[in-house]
């Protein structure tokens, strides 16, 4: 199986920066809105939200932040 070569992480050299696919609030789909590196020590993870990047967010669990996420949104 062919694999696609992912861009190491720039932070640990060890993980690859996987994109990650969203969906908007109209159900388009966001092609590779977030790169996020595979090795969980190190986490670094990019992203695009409304034309600004953002580097390095923590990792949300996303069962205990929906109040949070409401209050970005808003
Ligand atoms: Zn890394």
């Amino acid at each position: 199986m062919e694999q696609c070569n992912m861009p190491k992480c720039q932070r640990c050299h060890v993980g690859d920066l996987l994109p990650l696919s969203d969906f908007g609030s109209q159900g388009a789909s966001i092609m590779y809105k977030a790169w996020v590196c595979t090795n969980p020590e190190c986490g670094y993870n990019i992203k695009i939200r409304n034309g600004d990047i953002y580097i390095n967010e923590p990792i949300m669990n996303g069962a205990n932040n929906s109040r949070s996420r409401q209050n970005i949104a808003n």
